[in-house]
């Protein structure tokens, strides 16, 4: 027995941090709160809130956030052909760690993700326009890390055009251990 027979694609919009990409949110079939610790346990760079209630993990570039009451959103995707194939695969991924739910341990204690300045410049808006304070985009995501600055620093991000943006940089910062709203 499958635990979700179907995943679609419910919004595409625009994600202007890098306007070849799209952002996209879709709905699974069910719920899905119940299967989370267990895909916690199963996808190694995986980040559970049990709390918030979702699951969190890097793709490639992509960043999959799964909600427990079935919402899943994806960040900088290629096209919707490429949206598709990624929900059918977590699909797939659902309904094999539902059916070996009984063998994951889910006491086990995962490594934090690890995240370096690449990684969130890729997201800032890379202007260099030194608003901040900082001569450079890089050089904020560098003081982010060494949590000398937070991303609040950089006010382009509270741009509604930024939303995208700022969700998968706090996304990528909560994957690696760090207290950012
Ligand atoms: S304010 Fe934002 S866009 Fe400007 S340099 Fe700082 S991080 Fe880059």
């Amino acid at each position: 027995m499958n635990f979700v027979e179907s995943i679609r694609i419910k919004r595409i919009m625009p994600c202007v941090a890098d306007p070849a990409k799209i952002r996209v949110i879709a709905g699974a079939d069910r719920e899905l709160g119940e299967i989370l610790p267990y895909l916690d346990q199963r996808i190694p760079n995986a980040l559970y809130s049990k709390k918030s209630g979702f699951l969190t993990y890097k793709r490639g570039v992509s960043l999959i956030t799964l909600h427990a009451i079935g919402e899943i959103a994806m960040a900088q995707i290629a096209d919707e052909s490429d949206a598709n194939a990624i929900l059918e695969e977590i699909k797939d991924k659902i309904n094999e760690t539902f059916e070996e739910r009984d063998q994951i341990d889910l006491t086990t204690q995962k490594k934090r993700v690890t995240v370096g300045p690449l990684d969130l410049y890729g997201y800032l808006p890379k202007t260099n326009c030194k608003e901040c304070g900082e001569a450079t985009c890089m050089a904020l995501a560098v003081k982010v890390l060494n949590q000398e600055r937070s991303l609040d620093d950089c006010l382009y991000l509270s741009e509604p055009k930024y939303k995208c943006a700022r969700d998968t940089l706090v996304m990528l910062l909560k994957s690696a251990g760090y207290d950012v709203e």
